[in-house]
C-alpha cells in the first residue's frame, strides 16, 4: 500500500535531483561556495532520504533489528540538523558577501556553532536520555519530550538570518533581500499546511523549497549567456577565473580576436556577421573539451582550459590557430576568411587577481593587431612589456600633475636660401628623477588615451610662448603633431584659434602635422575638418609618409601643404638604389600637385646633399640639430644656426 504521507518527501527528492542535474558541471572548479552548495543539497538529499527510511522501518518494525532503528533515527537526526546548519550557514555567507563588518560575521558564526554544538550533545546524548526518541518494548518508535525541539532549530536560524539581514540591510545582495524577504513566508504558509494536515511529513519539502529558491537566485545565473552565440559572456569568464585563482589552479587561455570582422559585418550585413560569430562560437566550444569557450566582446573570444603539460597546451592552441584559418561560410554561395589574432596566456601560479589576467590579454591582444602578428604568448618579454606600459601610465599621470612634460625643439633647414626658418615641436616627459623618457615609449599610450590631448595643448602652448617672444626673428612657424583624433573633437578649431589670438600668434604661424595612419583611420570625416580649418588660415603637413599606411592617392586628395617623408625612406637615399629612386620620384610628384616636401631624418653631410639634389624643400634631421628646449634653441641659433654651411 502507498504511504500517502510521504508523497511530498518523494517530490522534494525530484526537485532536489533537478537542481542536481542543472548543477552539476564537471567543468567546474570547486570553490568554498560551491563545496557549501553541493554540502547543502547532499545533505538534503540524504535527510529526506532518511526521513523515509524511518518511516519504512517503522512500518515493519518487527522484521528490524532495534539496533538497525536506532541507528537510522539518530542518522536522520544528526543529517537534518547538519543540512539546516549548513544552509544556515550558506545564506549568512551570502549575506556577509559585501558586508565590511567581519565582526558581524564572526558573531553569527559562533551562534551557528553554539547552536549545532547544542544539538549535536542532545542526539549524542539520546541514547541515554530518550528526550528526542525511543523504543518501547514491542519496538514501537516513541517521541521523547524534547523531540519538537529540533523544529526550534529552523525558527532559530531564520530569526539569525533576518536579523543579521537588519543589521546590514544596505549592504546585501539585491538576491539575497529576496530570499530573506520570501522564505520567512514560504515556511510560516508551510507551517499552516503542517497544521492543517498533521499526518503529512514536509521536513524535506522546507529544505527544497529553500534548495530551489537559493538555486533560482544565485545558482543558475552562475553563467551568463550571450544570447547571439549561447555561449557563455565576459562575466562568466571573469566568475569562473576568479574561481580557479581562489582554487590557486593553473590554467592556460587564449584570447580570439577577429581583426576583419567589422569588414564582414559591412559586406554581408549584421545577418551574415552573426552566422559566422555562431560558427566560431561552435567551433571554439568543441575545442575547448574540458574547459569553457566565452564570447568576451563583440569580435573577441575566449577559450579557458584546465592547466596540463606543455605539450598538450601546444597542441591545443595549434587546434585553435589551425582552425581560425579556416574559411567560414556566410551562406550557400559565400564563405570568408577571418583574419584572427590569437593571445595565449598560460598562468602557472601567478598571484593575478581576473582584472589583471584580463589587462594582460586585452594589452597583449592590442599588441599582436598592431604588430599584425597571428599568436602571440603572453610570456616573461610581454609582461615585462605590460609592466613597463603600465610604469609609463602611471607615470604619465604623475608628470602631468607635477608638470613634468616640455615642449622641445628641432628646427629645420631650409634648402632654397639655408637658413633655419622653421621648427618642429616634440613633447618630452622628464621622470620622477628627471630622466627624459623618449616620445616613442609614451606617446603611442597617451594617443591611446584622452593623455594625448593634453599633451598636445603642453606642446602648442610652448610652440605659442616662443613664437610670442620673438626671440627668434627667422622662425616663421613651428609645426606641432595633432592625431586625428584630435582634429574631430568639436570646438577644436574655436580652442586653437583662441590660444593663438591670447598669444598674439597668427594661424600662419602654426603648422599643423598629422600622420597619415591617423588621416586613413577617420577618413573623409577628417578632410572635411582639414578644409574647414583651411578656410581659417591653418595648414597641415603629413607626417611620416612611407612607413606602411601611406597610400598616394590619399595624400594627394587631402588638403596638405607639405608631405614628410620618412626617415625610413630617407635612410638608404645615398646607399639604397631602391630608396633613391623612390625620394627621386615622389618629390617631382608631390610638387606637381602642389605640396612642398620635407626630408626627415638627414643624419649626414651626403644624405642633406642628396635630398636637396631630389628637390626637397626643407631637411630635418640630427645632422642638423637634435629636439632641444627653447632656451638652448635660442643659443644654437646665436652659435650655430645663423652660421651654419652645409
Ligand atoms: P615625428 O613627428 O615624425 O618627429 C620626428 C621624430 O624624428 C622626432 O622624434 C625627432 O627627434 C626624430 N628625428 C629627427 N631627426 C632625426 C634624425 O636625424 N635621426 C633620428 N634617428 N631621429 C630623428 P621624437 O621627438 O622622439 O618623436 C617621435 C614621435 O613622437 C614623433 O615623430 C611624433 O610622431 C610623436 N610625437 C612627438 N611629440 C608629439 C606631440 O606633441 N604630439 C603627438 N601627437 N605626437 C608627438
Ligand atoms: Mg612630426
Ligand atoms: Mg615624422
Amino acid at each position: 500500500m502507498f504511504d500517502w504521507t510521504l508523497i511530498s518527501e518523494y517530490l522534494a527528492l525530484i526537485f532536489i535531483a533537478v537542481v542536481i542535474y542543472f548543477y552539476y558541471d564537471k567543468r567546474q572548479i570547486t570553490t568554498p561556495r560551491r563545496r557549501l552548495f553541493w554540502s547543502c543539497l547532499i545533505l538534503t538529499t540524504s535527510s529526506i532520504v532518511l526521513n523515509i527510511l524511518t518511516i519504512w522501518v517503522d512500518d515493519m518494525h518487527a522484521n528490524v533489528p532495534l539496533p538497525i532503528n536506532v541507528a537510522i533515527n539518530t542518522l536522520y537526526f544528526v543529517s537534518s540538523v547538519a543540512m539546516t546548519l549548513v544552509i544556515t550557514v550558506y545564506l549568512l555567507m551570502r549575506e556577509y558577501e559585501f558586508v565590511h563588518d567581519k565582526q558581524g560575521a564572526k558573531m553569527a558564526g559562533y551562534t551557528v556553532a553554539a547552536l549545532g554544538a547544542i544539538y549535536a550533545a542532545l542526539i549524542a546524548t539520546n541514547p541515554w536520555t530518550g528526550w528526542l526518541f525511543h523504543f518501547d518494548a514491542s519496538g514501537d518508535y516513541l517521541r521523547g519530550p524534547l523531540n519538537r525541539i529540533v523544529y526550534a532549530l529552523p525558527v532559530a536560524e531564520i530569526i539569525l538570518i533576518v536579523s543579521c539581514y537588519l543589521l546590514h540591510r544596505k549592504s546585501v545582495s539585491l538576491s539575497m533581500r529576496k530570499i530573506v524577504r520570501c522564505v520567512p513566508i514560504i515556511v510560516a504558509l508551510l507551517l499552516i499546511f503542517q497544521r492543517i494536515y498533521p499526518e503529512q511529513l514536509l521536513n524535506g519539502t522546507f529544505a527544497a523549497v529553500i534548495i530551489l529558491i537559493i538555486f533560482m537566485n544565485f545558482q543558475s545565473v552562475r553563467i551568463e549567456v550571450d544570447s547571439l552565440t549561447e555561449l557563455g559572456n565576459r562575466s562568466s569568464f571573469t566568475a569562473e577565473l576568479a574561481a580557479r585563482i581562489e582554487a590557486k589552479q593553473d590554467y592556460q587561455v587564449m584570447l580570439v580576436g577577429l581583426r576583419n570582422f567589422s569588414e564582414i559585418n559591412r559586406v554581408y550585413g549584421h545577418a551574415g556577421g552573426d552566422i559566422v560569430l555562431f560558427q566560431v562560437a561552435r567551433k571554439l566550444e568543441e575545442l575547448s573539451r574540458g574547459g569553457f569557450a566565452y564570447r568576451f566582446d563583440g569580435d573577441e573570444f575566449i577559450v579557458l582550459l584546465p592547466h596540463t603539460d606543455a605539450a598538450e597546451q601546444d597542441r591545443r592552441l595549434d587546434r585553435i590557430v589551425s582552425a581560425m584559418r579556416k574559411p567560414w561560410s556566410v551562406d550557400k554561395d559565400h564563405a570568408v576568411r577571418l583574419n584572427a589574432v590569437i593571445v595565449e596566456m598560460r598562468h602557472l601560479g601567478k598571484q593575478w587577481g581576473p582584472e589583471n589576467v584580463v589587462n594582460r590579454l586585452e594589452f597583449s591582444l592590442g599588441v599582436a593587431k598592431r604588430e599584425n602578428a597571428e599568436v602571440l604568448r603572453f610570456d616573461d618579454q610581454m609582461a615585462e612589456r605590460y609592466a613597463k606600459q603600465k610604469r609609463i601610465l602611471l607615470s604619465m599621470q604623475t608628470a602631468m600633475q607635477q608638470n613634468r612634460f616640455e615642449t622641445w625643439f628641432q628646427p629645420l633647414y631650409c634648402a632654397e636660401n639655408g637658413r633655419f626658418e622653421t621648427a618642429e615641436a616634440l613633447i618630452r616627459m622628464r621622470d620622477e628623477k628627471g630622466r627624459l623618457v623618449s616620445p616613442g615609449d609614451f606617446v603611442p599610450l597617451a594617443e591611446q588615451s584622452d593623455v594625448i590631448d593634453d599633451l598636445t595643448w603642453i606642446v602648442i602652448h610652448g610652440a605659442c610662448d616662443l613664437l610670442q617672444s620673438g626671440a627668434i626673428p627667422e622662425l616663421r612657424y613651428v609645426s606641432v603633431n595633432l592625431t586625428a583624433r584630435q582634429l574631430l573633437q568639436t570646438g577644436v578649431t574655436e580652442r586653437l584659434a583662441a590660444l593663438l589670438d591670447e598669444h598674439d600668434v597668427d594661424p600662419s604661424q602654426i603648422k599643423l602635422e598629422i600622420t597619415e595612419r591617423t588621416v586613413t583611420e577617420n577618413g573623409a570625416l577628417v578632410a572635411s575638418v582639414m578644409e574647414e580649418m583651411r578656410g581659417r588660415g591653418f595648414e597641415f603637413m603629413m607626417d611620416d609618409f612611407g612607413t606602411g599606411y601611406s597610400n598616394l592617392s590619399s595624400t594627394v586628395s587631402m588638403p596638405f601643404t607639405y608631405v614628410k617623408l620618412d626617415k625610413s625612406l630617407i635612410d638608404g637615399i645615398c646607399s639604397d638604389k631602391n630608396s633613391s629612386l623612390m625620394v627621386s620620384t615622389l618629390i617631382p610628384f608631390f610638387h606637381k600637385v602642389g605640396e612642398k616636401v620635407v626630408a626627415e631624418g638627414i643624419e649626414s653631410r651626403d644624405q642633406a646633399l642628396a635630398a636637396i639634389d631630389y628637390g626637397a624643400d626643407r631637411l630635418q634631421g640630427f645632422h642638423f640639430a637634435k629636439p632641444m628646449p627653447a632656451g638652448e634653441l635660442c643659443l644654437w641659433y646665436r652659435t650655430t644656426g645663423r652660421q651654419f654651411k652645409l
